[in-house]
């Protein structure tokens, strides 16, 4: 009786064992789906110290906007239960082609590159902003622009984005801005969806080299008196930070 009493409590501690071991065992899988599941975006500012972008209304080089936007939409991106990654810090020099490779060997859902916009020279003159050098325009030329690469493996979802963003932008009341499909040198891009400002745009390095959905927005223009003003009002920032992320979010949610 005690021998089968303690042959009983073996196997039960066996069991238990095993059962205890079981539900480690998948409480441990069910952690690292959840991180697997978190989905890999990466924010891209566009341009470096070096290589400041586009110079404003305001003497401001575009550096500065979009390294700006892309700060504060870290954290909405975050809370929305996706893992984050920022190709550059705010004074950090990176090629083109780094940006896209941290994009493919993360393996990200999706790549978006943040810019702000000028126009060609045709359309500005230079003027000053206090003791600052600045452009601006000779007639309005505002609103937002899309890109996409018809050279990425992942164009389709990338127009899938391209156009959640688009309409997100457009709840904002922003217009897009259709000046880089004029017939001009410098610009003549074949414009994809004119109503949500979707451009394509073959050779963008950022576009071309990664191997996950990529976008590039250009915000706004900020050359353009009127626009600058737009994308600078920290309240208009926070209405196009929701934009992007809820953009984001649809897309996350779509498979
Ligand atoms: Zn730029």
């Amino acid at each position: 009786m005690k021998r089968t009493c303690r042959i009983a409590s073996w196997i039960f501690s066996i069991n238990l064992f095993f059962l205890l071991a079981g539900s480690l065992h998948s409480a441990a899988a069910s952690a690292k789906e959840d991180v697997a599941a978190a989905p890999i975006i990466v924010i891209d500012a566009g341009h470096t110290k070096s290589h400041p972008g586009a110079l404003g209304v305001k003497g401001i080089y575009e550096l500065e906007y979009n390294d700006n936007l892309v700060t504060k939409l870290v954290k909405p991106l975050a809370d929305a239960g996706m893992k984050v990654i920022l190709t550059k810090q705010p004074d950090q020099e990176i090629s083109l082609e780094k940006r896209a490779e941290i994009a493919n060997s993360n393996q990200a859902n999706l790549f978006l590159s943040i810019h702000h916009d000028s126009a060609q020279p045709v359309y500005l003159e230079q003027t000053k902003f206090g003791n600052l050098a600045a452009y601006k325009t000779k007639q309005p030329i505002a609103g937002f622009s899309i890109f996409i690469s018809g050279k990425n493996p992942q164009f389709k979802k990338s127009e899938e984005f391209a156009e959640l963003l688009g309409e997100e932008l457009l709840k904002l009341g922003r217009k897009p801005a259709l000046h880089h499909a004029e017939n001009i040198a410098g610009e003549n891009r074949p414009l994809l969806n004119e109503r949500l400002g979707i451009y394509q745009f073959d050779d963008l390095i950022v576009l071309k080299k990664t191997t996950v959905p990529a976008v590039l927005l250009e915000v706004g223009v900020i050359v353009d008196e009127a626009d600058e003003k737009y994308v600078s009002d920290k309240d208009n920032q926070q209405r196009i930070v929701d934009a992007i992320s809820n953009a984001i979010q649809r897309f996350n949610s779509t498979k």
